[in-house]
């Protein structure tokens, strides 16, 4: 049985960052303020997530590292509408803990347990090895050590901690940036890497993930309805950079359907186009962009762990970034 939990471990996490992507997202789901993420050498000794949300009880708690569980299927329905879209319910806890040795420390935030002890749950390669009550803040504190302690080959597979490092601080990043209401921050072998406050919007989140020099340089886009060419999508909102702020990655491109973080061929190329030659020769700019489109239009289930998204009309997606991106830079002079 614990075999079979590592050989679809391997499916489910491949690496640092994607354990970190289904404790965020957890911890998002939670109804967290804020969420604080620590890792050392690039995630592979340690990933710490401690978030403010509603916190569990000893049940809840146990049920949480089980095969299967979730409290988030509410029915039928959901199990057919768009639950695979966070990736395969009520199996993330248990997948990790079955390649690392995972910790778990919560507190709920309301009803009868709020005021007392917290829980500590250890869970070994697959065991639960210790529960007991513990002092600590309401809330949850996820904590990942050694991941892929027992799957040498899946550990060999990994990259440089500068690497894995990068995937994670990605994943991070967009989930700041799409959450500006959220306090996040990210924390790497005991150096702040960033911090958003919380407090403010898109603009104040984009100047604590990426500085002042890059914020200034950003630009507002928000095109919806008539402003569009016909196609899927409903609304393009968000901020990208004047041209002469780039970079030769494609990594500062954060671009979200629905909310969701994703990448698809057809909006980087829509962003590319309305810059046309404004950045040179492999430069990407800076952008986070929300793109809104009915569920119908889009599949973003093409692979539930990766963030490709498959639209049924990519020339129209196109014209419309396009479209959506040239108005913001053309009202600007550019
Ligand atoms: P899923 O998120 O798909 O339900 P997970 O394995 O990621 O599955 O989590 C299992 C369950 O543990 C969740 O449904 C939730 O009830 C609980 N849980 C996990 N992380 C947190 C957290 N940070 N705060 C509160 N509850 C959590
Ligand atoms: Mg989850």
């Amino acid at each position: 049985e614990h075999t079979v939990a590592r050989i679809a471990a391997g499916e489910v996490v491949e690496r640092p960052a994607s354990a970190v992507k289904e404790l965020v997202e957890n911890s998002v789901d939670a109804g967290a303020d804020s969420v604080d993420v620590t890792v050392e050498e690039g995630g592979t000794e340690l990933i710490r997530v401690a978030d403010d949300g509603r916190g569990m009880n000893e049940t809840d708690v146990r049920a949480a590292v089980r095969e299967h569980t979730t409290s988030k299927i509410e029915g039928l329905e959901d199990l057919e509408s768009g639950v695979t879209t966070l990736g395969f319910r009520g199996e993330a806890l248990h997948t990790i803990g079955s390649v690392s040795r995972l910790t778990i420390r919560s507190r709920p935030q309301d009803g009868a347990e709020a005021g007392g002890a917290g829980t500590e749950l250890v869970y070994e390669g697959g065991e639960v090895t210790s529960v007991e009550p513990t002092g600590c803040p309401a809330g949850t504190i996820v904590e990942v050590e050694d991941l892929f302690y027992n799957t040498p080959a899946r550990r060999k597979f990994l990259k440089t901690t500068a690497t894995e490092f990068a995937h994670v601080n990605r994943i991070v990043t967009r989930y700041a940036l799409a959450n500006p209401d959220v306090a996040v921050s990210l924390t790497h072998d005991g150096r702040e890497v960033f911090a958003t406050t919380g407090q403010g919007d898109l603009q104040a989140a984009v100047l604590a993930v990426y500085g002042r020099d890059v914020a200034s340089a950003m630009i507002p886009v928000d095109a919806d309805g008539d402003e569009l060419p016909p196609g899927p999508l409903e609304s393009v909102t968000g901020l990208v950079s004047h041209p002469e702020t780039n970079r030769s990655s494609r990594e500062y491109l954060s671009t979200y359907v629905n909310d969701r973080a994703v990448t698809a061929d057809p909006i980087r190329e829509g962003i590319m186009g309305a810059y046309g030659t404004q950045l040179g020769g492999d430069r990407y700019p800076f952008v986070v962009l929300f793109l809104e489109a009915p569920g119908e239009t889009v599949d973003v289930n093409v692979h539930p762990r990766k963030r490709e998204v498959r639209f049924d009309d990519d020339d129209s997606v196109r014209r419309q970034v396009d479209a959506a991106v040239e108005a913001a830079l053309l009202e600007h002079g550019l």
